[in-house]
């Protein structure tokens, strides 16, 4: 069974999605790392999604299905369950994954929805930073490293993502409550929606969506 993980900005969908990757095998497939990698390698495709993604506004539909397409056909899709992270974002890209999942026969998702106010996507957000070097994330709100600027595991640089700033931060969530909270309601009707709180500390989260991915 595949996977959407669904959820505003900074509800934790890239957090949770480590974790199943790591413990449960999915194939995390996050559109928006995806095109931070392009970017950063200056592809073709990144060149044309740079503007959007530092303007916190969605990247034209044929080039997401693209990526999403290409990322699928790298692995072997028969023995492979996927976890989507930040796909689809609007109603064209439901239909585009629909299309991509018969073409290569992958069968059905579930979709799980991570319920995390505007207020504490504000919060995380701003005082969000990564190491450089490892990855591992911090927030200066709330999960400080010890030492300032310094990652605690490895001593790597501390950045912060240049789309989370307070202006891009706001247009990110109008966008999503404009284009993409309402394929809840889609999701819904078809029956394969489960919402969970996601306010709740990581390992709780991550233990709400094990029990529906048993369940
Ligand atoms: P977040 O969910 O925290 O905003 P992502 O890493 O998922 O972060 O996305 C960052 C940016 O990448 C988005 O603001 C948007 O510009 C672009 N993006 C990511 N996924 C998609 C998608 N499925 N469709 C269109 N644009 C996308
Ligand atoms: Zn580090």
């Amino acid at each position: 069974m595949n996977l959407i993980l669904f959820g505003p900005p900074g509800s934790g969908k890239g957090t949770q999605a480590k974790y199943l990757e790591k413990r449960m095998n999915f194939r995390h497939l996050s559109t928006g790392d995806a095109l931070r990698e392009a970017i950063v390698n200056e592809t073709s495709l990144g060149r044309k999604a740079k503007e959007y993604v530092e303007k916190g506004q969605l990247v034209p539909d044929s080039l997401i299905g693209s990526i999403v397409r290409a990322k699928l056909e790298e692995v072997d899709s028969g023995s492979a369950h996927f976890l989507f992270d930040g796909y689809p974002r609007n109603m064209e890209q439901v239909k585009q994954l629909g299309g991509i999942f018969s073409d290569l026969s992958l069968g059905d998702y579930r979709v799980i929805s991570l319920e995390v106010s505007d207020e504490e996507v504000i919060r995380r957000l701003s005082g969000r930073v990564s190491c450089s070097q490892c990855g591992n994330g911090y927030n200066l709100n709330y999960k400080q490293p010890k030492r300032p600027g310094l990652c605690d595991k490895c001593g790597g640089a501390l950045s912060r993502r240049s789309d989370d700033n307070p202006e891009t931060i706001r247009e990110r969530l109008k966008v999503y409550h404009l284009e993409t909270k309402p394929l809840l309601d889609y999701f819904a009707k078809n029956g394969n929606l489960t919402r969970i709180q996601g306010e709740s500390d990581e390992e709780s989260v991550y233990q709400a969506i094990q029990k529906v991915m048993k369940g």
